[in-house]
Parts: C-alpha cells; sequence; structure tokens
C-alpha cells in the first residue's frame, strides 16, 4: 500500500477509505495480514495489517526493505482522450515511470479523459501494482498553449507523424532527467499546433516510425524509449 504520511519501524498509520476497501472488500484480507508499506520518501517497508472494519483500517509498520530512490523525472503529457483511453493510458505510463502525468486540450480533443481524482486514483493502483515507490502526479486537464507558456525549459519531445520529425531514437543519447513526452490526440495535431510546437525552443518533434499508432500505444513507445534510456 502507498501511505502518504511518513514512515518508520513501530508507526501505526491509517489507511484511507479506498485502500481499506480493496483490502477488506478485493482482496479479502483480515487484521494480521502481512503487507508493504510504502512511499518516496522513506523507501518500502513490511507491515501488519492491524485494524480493518469497512471503509477504516490501519496498519504497523515493521523493518525497512528498500531504501527510498530518487527516479528521473518524466513528464507525461497526454492529449485529451476518452475517459477509459485516459485510464489506460495513465496506468502504463505510471508503469514506464512518468513522474508527472499532464492531461492536455488541444484543438481536435474528443474529450478531456476524466475527473483528475479517478486518474490520480488509477495511477496511485498502478504504483502499488509495479511495485514502484512514488506515485506519479496527475494534473488537472488544461490547454496545451498554457502548459507551453508555463514551461520551466526541460526537453519535450513531441510526437509527431510528419514529416519534418527526426526519428525518437535520435534523441535518447542525450536525453537527461527532466524531461518530457507529448501526445497528440486521436485526431492528430493542427497544422498551427504544430508550428507553435515546433518553434519552442525546448521541443523537439519525434517520429515513432512509418505507420499511424493509435495516441496511446504512441505514449507507450515513447515512454517506454525514453525511460529506458533515463534509468541505464
Ligand atoms: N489523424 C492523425 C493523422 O492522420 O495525422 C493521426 C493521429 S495519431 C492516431 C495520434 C497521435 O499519436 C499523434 O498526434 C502523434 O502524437 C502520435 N503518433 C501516432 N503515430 C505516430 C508516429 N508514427 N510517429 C510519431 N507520433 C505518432
Amino acid at each position: 500500500v502507498h501511505m502518504e504520511q511518513a514512515l518508520a519501524e513501530g508507526a501505526e498509520c491509517a489507511l484511507t477509505p479506498a485502500q481499506a476497501h480493496h483490502l477488506g472488500v478485493v482482496l479479502r484480507r483480515a487484521p494480521g495480514a502481512a503487507l508493504r508499506a510504502f512511499n518516496a520518501t522513506d523507501g518500502e517497508f513490511e507491515a501488519e495489517l492491524t485494524a480493518l472494519r469497512k471503509e477504516r483500517g490501519a496498519v504497523r509498520i515493521g523493518p525497512r526493505r528498500r531504501e527510498p530512490v530518487v527516479e528521473p523525472e518524466l513528464r507525461a503529457l497526454i492529449a485529451g482522450l476518452k475517459r477509459d483511453a485516459m485510464g489506460w493510458a495513465v496506468e502504463k505510463a505510471t508503469e514506464l515511470g512518468a513522474t508527472r502525468i499532464i492531461p492536455v486540450l488541444t484543438r481536435r480533443c474528443v474529450a478531456e479523459g476524466g475527473k483528475t481524482e479517478r486518474l490520480a486514483t488509477i495511477a496511485r493502483g498502478a504504483a502499488e501494482q509495479c511495485e514502484r515507490l512514488s506515485v506519479p502526479v496527475v494534473d488537472p486537464a488544461r490547454p496545451l498553449h498554457a502548459v507551453l507558456d508555463a514551461w520551466d525549459g526541460a526537453p519535450l519531445l513531441v510526437a509527431a507523424e510528419r514529416r519534418e520529425s527526426r526519428p525518437l531514437l535520435e534523441f535518447l543519447p542525450g536525453l537527461s532527467a527532466p524531461c518530457a513526452f507529448l501526445v497528440g490526440p486521436e485526431g492528430g495535431f493542427e497544422r498551427a499546433e504544430l508550428d507553435d510546437l515546433a518553434r519552442r525552443p525546448f521541443v523537439s518533434l519525434a517520429s515513432l516510425g512509418p505507420r499511424i499508432l493509435r495516441a496511446e500505444t504512441a505514449l507507450v513507445a515513447g515512454l517506454s524509449a525514453m525511460s529506458l534510456s533515463l534509468d541505464h
């Protein structure tokens, strides 16, 4: 279980209602069950479920199993997808090491991708499932130009299947964190949006090959390549 609060051996920590529900109703765990509790600041600890009743529960923290690690900052900017596709994209981005997920609104977006809280819950579940210590932050959806105007200058690779893109692989050798990856909506970027992106000094247009990929596929392909080269 991912815990927001500070973890230290001997501490007693409350579970969130969603965690208590998941452990009791979905996983059928009872007090006395062994768990692991973790967060990015303190690492991972053995833990024991000490109380569980309906939406309330607590764990006692045992010895530390893993020290905290510093993860490379990798932001995933995802143009608004339909609710289910966005949930899937957030899950995969979490598994692939994204540290921040920024839903962005572009001209051809069909949807906003659903509520931020729901996406944050998906990110937390995915982090727990893949035994990652940190949970990516999920931002509320914002217009792409607003995100770009407030950008801190970190390299942003934009998945663009146009002729002026260079293969994504070319950007990987020099890549360092913080960095980011942006995938367009199912309908693609408009010409004016690509022009606006291309004139920003921190943006590189990157191709993922000759085939037109679904937005979710492009996200997974690009983030896999980037996270593999940042991790090694
Ligand atoms: N309807 C668009 C078109 O024909 O131009 C295709 C959009 S594609 C389904 C959705 C998004 O995935 C694109 O905006 C782009 O960000 C990314 N994408 C898909 N295939 C790609 C490729 N081969 N290289 C780079 N990005 C790609």
